[in-house]
């Protein structure tokens, strides 16, 4: 039998089976396709780590249905969740906040919780057939690029038991994490909600510290330098037509995007959130391409950029 699997109502109770027996299943969001298992299993959340290779450092976020079983994780709900929550879920963004004392779960050493609800037909379905709140990653081996399609999971993770296939993911790029724990909001990582829309609700939002790269704990684990990386070299060239190429290992694939005209690149759109939504599936199309150095166009400095900027910078560190 395939282990990729429409989402209907067998495929779900499948999926759903196997979620409540401690296994991981993989299912598609609006960022990028998660690797899901029950947030609250020490046995089913060890067996996310190992699939991904994933340092233990580095906390899953708790996906759920609905607000009240956001609610149920929270030891305390700030006013300005309320705010976020009615504005942004279900969506693309990801809160930080205190921790109910009576869980532990979701890999974090701290009193704190990352929660969020996908805005996803099959994210939901399989949330209410399981019955459980989600930890879920995007599933893919930690450091590589996040997959945006069923396939791209089995590539990375070919030991996955089983993969919903919801299609290409609309967002294409993780959510924005927001920590509301503190005084001020603070962001702990550009994502796929622009931050003018965050403070066009909430007003004024920390924006993240440089973090030392000696992989002790930081305010985001996941904001490790290294991150979103393809096998291939990244190198991100202010104008690619200017950049000396013998320097370079061989063969060179290039990423740029409209008004940049390069012979034999890959154009994306010059729309940010087009961009996004094409950005892994292009970097897994050409690691694919059996490229050695991917020379990629950087795209403007403008807040718009942001998450796209991030991960890029982030693909490009050694
Ligand atoms: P991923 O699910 O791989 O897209 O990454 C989840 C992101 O959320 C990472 O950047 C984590 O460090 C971050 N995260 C998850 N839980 C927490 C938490 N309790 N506090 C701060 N950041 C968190
Ligand atoms: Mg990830």
């Amino acid at each position: 039998m395939s282990r990729i699997v429409r989402p209907d109502a067998e495929g779900l109770r499948r999926a759903a089976d196997l979620l409540r027996a401690e296994s991981v299943v993989a299912f598609p969001t609006e960022t990028v396709y998660g690797l899901g298992a029950n947030a609250f299993s020490a046995k089913a959340v060890g067996e996310i780590y190992r699939l991904k290779n994933r340092p233990t450092w580095n906390p899953l976020i708790a996906h759920v249905a609905n607000v009240e079983a956001a609610r149920a994780l929270a030891e305390t709900w700030p006013d300005v969740a309320n705010q976020l929550a009615a504005q942004f879920w279900p969506g693309p963004l990801t809160l930080v906040l205190p921790r109910a004392r009576h869980l532990d779960g979701v890999g974090a050493s701290d009193d704190t919780i990352a929660i969020r609800i996908p805005d996803h037909e099959v994210a939901l379905g399989l949330l209410e057939a399981s019955g459980l709140a989600l930890a879920a990653p995007s599933a893919n081996r930690s450091e590589g690029i996040s997959p945006t399609t069923a396939e791209h999971v089995l590539r990375s993770l070919p030991d996955v038991p089983l993969v919903l296939d919801g299609g290409p993911a609309t967002w294409g790029i993780e959510s924005t994490v927001l920590d509301v724990t503190g005084e001020t909001p603070r962001l702990l990582r550009p994502g796929a909600l622009p931050l003018r829309e965050l403070t066009d609700v909430i007003g004024w939002i920390d924006l993240p510290e440089e973090a030392p790269d000696d992989g002790a704990a930081r305010p985001s684990p996941g904001m490790s330098r290294r991150h979103y990386a393809p096998r291939a070299t990244v190198v991100l060239a202010k104008d690619v037509r200017d950049v000396d190429r013998a320097g370079l290992a061989g063969p060179i694939g290039v990423l740029t995007y409209e008004t940049a005209d390069v012979d034999g690149a890959e154009i994306l759109s010059a729309d940010p959130r087009e961009y996004a939504a094409d950005l892994y599936a292009a970097l897994h199309r050409l690691d694919d391409a059996g490229v050695a150095t991917i020379l990629v166009q950087e795209p403007p400095r403008h807040e718009d950029w942001l998450a796209v900027r991030d991960r890029l910078g982030r693909a490009a560190t050694k």
